[in-house]
């Protein structure tokens, strides 16, 4: 190989969950990540049967490119599919252009400091100098990664603006490319397809013709093709995100800290030792990015960055560190099949704060009556084919909360186990009586069943390994169902409710 300078520090990788859970002495699945400026869950479009007629063809080549996908991305950065080069993620079009512009003995430029460690080592690797001297090509990311900042554009020309975040600040150059200027975006940030690895360059037609040429034959997966496609049919809405950025940012206020202003989905926090405030971090299961100066906090979502704010409360107050396993009854589980895609987050000790949100209206409110009379805190995301009804939606949402639900009670030391409620509804009458043995078991009686109740509560009790029996009856379907779920939330409740430390069974086992 061709020697590199002696300077030269490849990519490296914060820890993996596995890591980071040893170090926590918690479950891989209960890491939290805040380092890595991604959203907390994938898209609601993209489910896995965007995927489906990709998988069907895997064996042959994308022959003739990507033109669909390409006309789409021009269609959203309102520009011509002339514009537009694709790439395996914006990191491959930073080695494309770096290789294109600045070969061995090549001045490259990187206009911020400090910024996103691949413009330098996309230089290295293209054998390019550091400049001094007008540069061939200058690197500029804005709004830039780590501080959030959005700052003038340079002088400078040919200039690479990375607009990764671009969806969060809304303000782009996309209109300049006739002015020497390359826009760099990524399908991995607001659009949630890190793993994907899409990302285009925009720009003049000869410029981005010269990089197609030198561009591999088919940069992406057909089937990330496929999920960069169903995720253009509803571009992000990141006003959830840009909402909660602040809440995070005036918790972080409140604890003393300064957060630097952001335009994005992330906060740079100025602190004195910044490796040693990540390992504090580490060590409580939660992962945030040491940078020069300070670590950046990505955001996620208000369950998951109270997390985090309790834990900064920890360390800066000295107080005695809140050990990971303290979130033990609180869990997060995402199950997709061909079918659906469903994303749960539940907190067994939380306040009756929930939000379900799959499509199937009249189940995720019957959900969302269980999981408030439960007193959990949860929230359920997802999609399905409800083009074929609500069946597969609804099922799948009913596992999948008791499969988490089941994984929240851990190894089910120290609760009640047991718990049974009744609730009157104007003309119906529900009971309902749980076991958290550990024993999938339902009986479900419901009089009359708007459709799925019956299903859906089966699928609850198989997952959530519980015994449940349910008698409901009435004249209206809906309060019959809706009485039904309430009770057993309720009952749920007390089978939840913390009860000593021991196996709550005579054979010291569940
Ligand atoms: N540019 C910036 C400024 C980034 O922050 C990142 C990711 N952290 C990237 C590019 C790389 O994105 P991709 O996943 O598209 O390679």
């Amino acid at each position: 190989v061709r020697e590199l300078p002696s300077s030269f520090r490849s990519y490296t990788w914060a820890p993996s969950d596995r890591e980071i859970a040893a170090l926590g002495g918690i479950d891989p699945s209960e890491v939290l990540r805040f380092d890595a400026n991604v959203p907390a869950y994938p898209p609601l479009a993209v489910r896995p049967s965007a995927v489906a007629g990709a998988v069907a063809t895997v064996n042959t080549y994308p022959h003739g490119g990507y033109q669909e996908l390409v006309t789409a991305i021009a269609r959203y950065a309102g520009v011509d599919p002339k514009n537009v080069v694709l790439g395996a993620g914006s990191d491959d079009l930073i080695l494309l252009v770096a290789r294109s512009f600045g070969g061995p003995g090549g001045r490259i430029d990187i206009a911020n400091d400090p910024t996103y460690p691949m413009f330098d080592i996309a230089r290295a690797l293209a054998g390019a100098e550091r400049v001094t001297g007008p540069p061939e090509l200058t690197f500029f990311c804005r709004p830039n990664n780590p501080t959030g900042e959005e700052s003038p554009l340079p002088a400078a020309r040919p200039l690479v603006v990375d607009e990764a975040y671009f969806e969060y600040s809304k303000d782009t150059v996309a209109d300049r490319l006739d002015d020497d200027i390359i826009v760099l975006r990524t399908f991995s940030k607001a659009f949630g397809l890190a793993g994907a690895r899409v990302g285009y360059a925009l720009a003049a037609p000869d410029v981005a013709a010269e990089l197609n040429r030198r561009q591999s034959p088919a940069p992406v997966s057909t089937l990330s093709a496929a999920l960069a496609l169903a995720a253009l049919e509803t571009p992000p809405d990141v006003t959830p995100e840009l909402e909660e950025r602040a809440r995070l940012e005036e918790g972080l206020q409140v604890l003393g800290f300064s957060p630097l202003p952001s335009v994005t989905n992330f906060v740079y926090v100025p602190v004195t030792d910044p490796p040693a405030l990540r390992d504090s971090l580490y060590s409580r299961g939660l992962a945030v990015r040491a940078v020069p100066g300070g670590v950046r906090i990505s955001v996620r979502d208000e369950l998951d960055d109270d997390v985090l704010l309790a834990a900064l409360a920890a360390i800066t107050s000295g107080a005695a560190p809140a050990p990971a396993r303290n979130r033990a009854r609180r869990v997060r589980r995402a199950r997709a099949t061909a079918e659906t895609r469903i994303a749960v987050t539940l907190q067994l000790d939380g306040g009756g704060s929930v939000h379900i949100a799959t499509g199937s209206g009249l189940y995720d409110h019957f959900l969302e009556q269980l999981g408030f009379h439960a007193g959990f805190d949860a929230t359920v995301s997802g999609s399905g084919d409800r083009e074929t009804g609500s069946h597969h939606t609804v099922e799948d949402t009913a596992i999948t909360f008791g499969e988490t639900l089941d994984r929240a009670l851990g190894d089910r030391s120290g609760i009640a186990r047991y718990g049974d409620a009744v609730v009157a509804m104007d003309d119906a009458l529900a009971t309902a009586a749980v076991d958290l043995g550990g024993r999938a078991w339902a009986e479900i009686d419901i009089h009359p069943d708007p459709g799925l109740a019956v299903h859906s509560l089966t699928s609850l009790a198989q997952a959530a390994r519980m015994t449940l029996h349910v008698t409901a009856s009435g004249s209206d379907a809906h309060h019959v169902a809706e009485a039904s779920f309430k009770a057993v939330g309720r009952a749920l409740k007390k089978a939840i409710s913390r009860s000593g430390a021991s196996i709550p069974s005579t054979k010291g086992i569940l």
